[in-house]
């Protein structure tokens, strides 16, 4: 008897599972909706030319090496990424109250800041402190929470299903009601996956109600550039929230703007009231990466930075990477789209058109090319009628 005969199977992860039965697949038509990831017109994966070049720079570069990093992270990667999502010229970055932690990929920054909360958040033990993510949201987040010690995950209301957009008086009303101190998850731009943002105007409405209920913001922001094609427009919900006096944390993922998903690349940008604050909150931070991965990678990290501190390098990769405004479908305005498809349409699309897709729905714009979109469109129509 094995000392594992006990062992649960797990259910697969849903997107993972999803490219390996496209990957099986043998139809020669078949589509990855799936995962977003940069790909040629072939479908083929796509390495972004500015990423080649950097890398040349650092394999050529004899003063880099392989010695520990800090256990913060790559401090020029810290503060250039922590830059792009607070603006060059962010009061609160030249106030010294902006700080972060070079993390693995935007869920590890979801998980640092999560670790943080719930020791230290409001001087308190933070277990029973309520953390909502939106209705729907990425899958990842419910669980990241949860398995920080955070027991009461929540949902706030976010998307209309019959006006297919913001359900902005739910999200309101959930914005009141929460107890004081609750920690929201919002996504800065790009909602994934309903691809559909508040409007400048309703994020001012849910500031008002955050600061009025004081109540904690953790931006998640994993599409910088995707949105609207320019980094500046995406960010603008998480600079308003600064300008408002918020403490707070932005996750930051550069997986998909870089196109460098496995190399791991995110960082905690932290917003403190003053400097000394700040120390405090990275102290301990330094204690949670300790005991969880004790120092940071440095390859994705080095690339990022030498590219954000490089103007030539940073033009070539607002073109190339961020400068791909999304296509457009109804209400939503960025990559990812909510085709509206149910679970047994979305079932007929995989099992007789090859077309693969989350079973919410949800398609993810990157897998379309000028030679499937045709066929997808047909699929779509012939599924729905
Ligand atoms: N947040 C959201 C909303 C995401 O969609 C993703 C990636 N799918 C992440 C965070 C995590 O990104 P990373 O791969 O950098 O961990």
């Amino acid at each position: 008897m094995s000392l594992f005969g006990e062992v649960p199977q797990a259910t697969p992860v849903a997107v993972f599972k999803l490219s390996n039965d496209f990957k099986e697949d043998p139809n020669p038509k078949k589509v990855n909706l799936g995962v977003g990831a940069y790909r040629t017109d072939e479908g083929q994966p796509w390495v972004l030319p500015v990423v080649k070049k950097v890398e040349k720079i650092i394999v050529e570069d004899n003063s880099l090496n392989h010695e520990y990093l800090p256990i913060l992270g790559l401090p020029e990667f810290r503060s250039s990424a922590s830059k792009i999502a607070l603006g060059e010229d962010s009061p609160a970055i030249q106030e010294n109250r902006v700080g972060a932690v070079q993390c693995l990929g935007g869920t590890g920054a979801l998980k640092m800041g999560a670790e943080f909360l719930r020791r230290w958040y409001n001087g308190n033990d933070n277990t029973k402190t309520p953390v909502y993510v939106s209705a729907p949201t990425w899958e990842n987040h419910n669980a990241v929470f949860a398995n920080a010690g955070f027991e009461d995950v929540r949902p706030y209301k976010y998307w209309d299903a019959e006006k297919r957009g913001l359900d902005l008086d739910g999200f309101l009303g959930d914005l009141e009601s929460a107890p004081k101190h609750s920690i929201f998850v919002l996504h800065a731009c790009a909602h994934n996956p309903t691809g559909t943002d508040p409007t400048h105007v309703e994020w001012m409405q849910v500031a008002e109600v955050m600061k009025r209920r004081k109540l904690f913001v953790f931006f998640d922001s994993a599409y910088q550039g995707f949105a609207s094609g320019c980094l500046d427009k995406d960010a603008w919900a998480v600079r308003y929230f600064v300008t408002q006096g918020f403490e707070m944390f932005c996750a930051q993922s550069f997986s998909k703007n870089f196109g460098l998903y496995n190399e791991r690349v995110g960082n905690l940008t932290i917003v403190a009231r003053d400097s000394d604050n700040l120390k405090r909150v990275l102290s301990q931070m330094e204690k949670i990466v300790r005991v969880t991965w004790s120092n940071p990678p440095s390859q994705g990290a080095r690339l990022v930075a030498i590219t954000l501190n490089t103007p030539e390098l940073f033009a070539e990769w607002l073109t190339a990477g961020s400068g791909t405004p999304g296509t457009h479908t109804t209400h939503t305005a960025d990559r990812h789209s909510f085709t509206g498809l149910n679970p047994k349409q979305v079932q007929y699309m995989i099992k007789e058109r090859s077309i693969y897709l989350m079973a919410s729905g949800r398609i993810n714009m990157c897998g379309l090319t000028t030679k499937n979109i045709d066929y997808v469109a047909e699929s779509i129509h012939e599924t729905v009628v």
